[in-house]
């Protein structure tokens, strides 16, 4: 929902509002405030695509390096209608919180197209990454900042993204992005890692508040990478996924969804509701559900201070990046929901990226049990760190993760010193 219809701060006021009140907390020097409040480097570009009929249209598209002290910048590329700078700042700079509670040696960066993808042809999306690839090439590398694919973007549009940039470089340059497809040096796993990720930290959770995952009732909104990978984690976990939505829609059955069928079913039909021997639910009804885990895994600004108080569930696991509003945060504390903030809750992606760098950089690829324990420890130290980190200091799980994330990026700030 555009912050426009909810009076609420736009996701870039919420990340700043954040920081400020962390980094507070923190005690952190007021310069290196600022410095972490704004972006390193913000890149726009207009850029002309040919389309299928012979005519010609310019797109605008943005990469934004939040930043840089721990590492190269890392984040991913989105293409939506809704694509603005704002929301690509606010989503780099989650990115360099994430890394850095993950404690991964990079920093934040994003990027997105205004563009609905699936208004073009295979051939338009082609010209238009592949022109979009050549716009940014001056800011992108595998030493610099290393795209993934997000929300409407998938392996085969990292896959040109990796061809473009190598035609321009000169040379094969696998690690210039990650979740590639595995033809192409990508990682086993990548595809399912952050659904995956996000149900080890419910796991984690689960164990906290001694709710059994066993036959628990999980409602989940966006039915894409995320939605669907936390959805067959869960179920492989026990639970029952009563309720699962798209952009159109959602379905539920009090006793389960067949998830893979209905998986199925939206390759072709991206009607959940046309799905047989389940009832429709509208993404409105779905976030208010009773349910015992409840995930939000599409859009930001998804759980305002107009439904909050609505929403009846034990676990809060945000699979999307921002989808909760500031009051919408306090609310929900309020109720004593368990909430796993998307910095920690979503992070699975980002941490298989790294492991697809690092193989990439190594020319040697690990088995797929090598690479969901890793991740499973990875993910484990982290959502420890942040509760431990919660109970000292007496503060909700994202504030907890906030402080771990910002203080980490603060030292490293402060170690490296000023240039010149
Ligand atoms: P995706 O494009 O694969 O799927 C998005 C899903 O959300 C689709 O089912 C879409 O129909 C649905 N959706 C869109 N608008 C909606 C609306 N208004 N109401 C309900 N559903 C809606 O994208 P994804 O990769 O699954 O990403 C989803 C979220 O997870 C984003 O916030 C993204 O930034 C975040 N995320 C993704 C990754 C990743 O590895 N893909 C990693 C970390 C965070």
């Amino acid at each position: 929902m555009p912050e426009a219809e909810t009076g609420e701060q736009s996701a870039y006021e919420t990340a700043q509002s954040q920081l400020r009140q962390v980094a507070a907390k923190l005690g952190v020097d007021p310069g290196m405030v600022e410095v972490l409040a704004h972006p390193k480097r913000e890149l726009t570009v207009n850029f002309p695509v040919r389309m299928d009929d012979g005519t010609l249209r310019v797109f605008t598209g943005y990469r934004v390096h939040h930043n840089d002290a721990r590492g190269p910048v890392k984040g991913g590329i989105r293409y939506s209608r809704m694509v603005t700078l704002d929301e690509v700042r606010a989503l780099a700079m989650w990115m360099t919180w994430k890394c850095a509670v993950v404690n991964l040696p990079y920093g934040g960066a994003k990027g997105g197209v205004i563009v609905d993808p699936r208004s073009l042809s295979a051939r338009e999306l082609e010209r238009l990454t592949r022109r979009y690839a050549s716009e940014i090439d001056i800011i992108i590398g595998p030493a610099v900042d290393i795209p993934a694919p997000d929300l409407g973007t998938d392996a085969r549009v990292m896959a040109w993204i990796m061809d473009t940039y190598s035609m321009q470089v000169g040379f094969h340059t696998t690690g210039v992005v990650t979740g590639k497809p595995q033809i192409l040096g990508g990682s086993l796993g990548r595809r399912e890692a952050t659904g995956m990720g996000v149900a080890f930290t419910i796991a984690n959770a689960a164990k906290k508040i001694n709710l059994s995952l066993e036959n628990a009732r999980v409602a989940i909104q966006g039915f894409g990478n995320v939605g669907y990978f936390v959805g067959k984690n869960l179920q492989n976990m026990g639970a029952r996924i009563v309720a699962i939505s798209n952009s159109l829609g959602g379905v539920h059955h009090a006793n389960g969804l067949p998830l893979e069928a209905l998986h199925q079913h939206s390759l072709k039909d991206r009607d959940l509701s046309n799905f047989s021997d389940t009832e429709k639910i509208s993404n409105e009804e779905l976030l208010a559900l009773d349910c015992d885990i409840l995930v939000p895994a599409a859009l930001e600004n998804q759980v305002t201070s107009d439904n909050a108080d609505r929403v009846k569930c034990k676990i809060y696991a945000e699979g999307a990046n921002g989808p909760t509003t500031l009051e919408a945060d306090r609310i929900l504390e309020d109720k004593g929901i368990f909430m796993i903030p998307d910095i920690l809750a979503n992070s699975g992606g980002v941490v298989v990226s790294y492991f697809e760098a690092v193989q990439d950089r190594q020319n040697l690829f690990w088995e797929i049990d090598e690479i969901y324990k890793r991740m499973e420890n990875t993910m484990h130290q982290a959502f420890e760190e942040v509760y431990a980190t919660r109970m000292k200091e007496n503060v909700g799980m994202r504030t907890a993760a906030l402080m771990l994330g910002i203080s980490r990026v603060a030292e490293a700030l402060r170690v490296r010193g000023l240039y010149p």
